[in-house]
């Protein structure tokens, strides 16, 4: 008999056969997710002799949902996705300009699962436009309910663009706003609580995981108020919360002015050979060029919600692309995550059977993590660090003569474990 998983004292309970929902979302999702659910199940059952068993649960949502039941989102899907807790999901599709809202950014905000945690790791024979993507080993965490993902948008001529305008009249700013008659416009909500709670999640991950930096990324330097706000509230957040655990920059620059240079560095030395997590910022454009030259440089990234997503395609193509990237949306005090490949659609390859599993199959592994099955989580990235060193992969990673299909690719995951 399955049971839920609950959160008891902020402590996720995790039964021995809990019953897990999955989305398997559009275009490719269905066959990256057929390959990838007997390699999560196989490592399950042989980490723990077959004492621990998921009991997995389809839900409904994306084209599938339209089709069947004529909405992309049914009710019954986030009902369900709240009861259980934990869930994993495939790729949604979410059409540009019209159609119905990304049922990706409904979930997160819908769920309230503030934080996008996405690792980006190297496996050995992935083929990598860099020189050194070994170097990079990057956690990345992006805020996943605010900034322009809000949706609060109007489109040019509409009686909200109006209002807008009016008050831009009203406060003198609408000769900052070039073309006003045929301006759109977007709003970009960033607040103290969502961004503190965005950091605390990467300030414990990084103290947990003995990274050595954090570092917030932003634009503050255009948009003072929201992206200057974000790195404002970090500090803070860190300072009054972290001063024991974490070293932040704006303090090591108050000793250096107050006593002198030798001084500061000292401090920051001895800060570093105790443990302590140096934390500093860094704006966005010139994270990226850092991030592609010198990777090494960077351990735990916290930032906003576009800056986030990004980033994180642009880390993921240094490490071999995002055939290889998992992800997951967690609100780390409901206890409430669902994982995700970090891909799209992928609509070209569709019903190919060529398209990677490897991004879902190792959000699979970081759900397993989440759940405090550490040892099938490691077997899983074992097997596929096996596989791509022996070059059994799909046409992404292989040459396409050598290459396996997705399902092959999965059934060769399923022998290694
Ligand atoms: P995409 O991620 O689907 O594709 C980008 C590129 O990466 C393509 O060249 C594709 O072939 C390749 N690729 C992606 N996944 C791959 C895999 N598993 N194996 C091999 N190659 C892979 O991005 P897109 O084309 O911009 O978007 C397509 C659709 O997906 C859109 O509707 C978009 O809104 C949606 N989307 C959904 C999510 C999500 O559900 N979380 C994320 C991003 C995009």
């Amino acid at each position: 008999m399955s049971e839920l998983i609950e959160i008891k004292n902020g402590q996720l309970r995790v039964p021995d056969n809990p019953q897990i929902p999955y989305l398997q979302g559009d275009g490719i999702g269905p066959e990256i997710w057929q390959a990838a659910q007997p390699v999560l199940n196989a490592a399950v059952k042989r980490a723990y002799q077959g004492r621990r068993k998921i009991d997995w649960l389809p839900l409904l949502a994306g084209e599938r949902a339209h089709e069947l039941a004529d909405e992309w989102l049914p009710q019954q899907t986030i009902m369900e996705l709240k009861r259980h807790l934990v869930a994993i999901k495939g790729p949604m599709t979410t059409p540009v300009g019209t159609g119905h809202r990304s049922i990706n950014v409904a979930l997160r905000q819908t769920l309230d699962l503030y934080a996008c945690w996405r690792p980006i790791r190297y496996f050995a024979g992935v083929p990598s436009p860099v020189k050194h993507p070994e170097r990079v080993c990057i956690d990345l965490f992006r805020e996943n309910t605010e900034d322009i993902y809000a949706g609060i948008e109007a489109s040019a001529d509409s009686t909200a663009a109006q209002s807008l305008k009016k008050w831009l009249q009203e406060t003198g700013q609408l000769d900052r706003v070039r073309f006003p008659d045929t301006a759109a416009f977007g709003i970009k909500p960033i607040s103290k609580e969502g961004s503190q709670r965005l950091i605390q999640a990467a300030v414990d991950y990084a103290l947990k995981n003995h990274r050595h930096y954090l570092t917030l990324v932003h634009k503050g330097n255009i948009m003072k108020e929201t992206e200057g706000g974000f790195k404002k509230w970090g500090y803070q957040l860190i300072e009054q919360k972290y001063a024991k655990q974490a070293l932040t920059m704006p303090r090591l620059e108050k000793i250096k002015k107050e006593r002198g240079e030798a001084v500061a560095q000292q401090v920051l030395e001895q800060a570093q050979a105790q443990g302590m997590l140096i934390v500093n910022d860094i704006i966005c454009d010139n994270f990226f060029q850092q991030a592609l030259l010198f990777p090494e440089h960077f351990d735990v990234v916290a930032t906003m919600n576009l800056n986030g997503d990004y980033l994180s395609d642009a880390l993921a193509a240094q490490v071999g692309g995002l055939g290889i990237a998992p992800g997951s949306n967690i609100n780390f005090q409901t206890g409430c995550a669902i994982f995700e490949a970090t891909h799209g659609t992928a609509p070209q390859l569709a019903g190919k059977n060529c398209a990677n599993p490897t991004s879902l199959i190792l959000s699979g592994a970081m759900m397993m993590e989440y759940l405090g099955w550490g040892k099938a989580a490691e077997m899983i990235r074992k097997a596929v660090a096996q596989a791509i060193a022996m070059q059994k992969a799909t046409p992404d990673l292989v040459p396409a003569a050598a290459a396996l299909s997705t399902s092959q690719y999965g059934q060769f995951l399923v022998e290694l474990i």
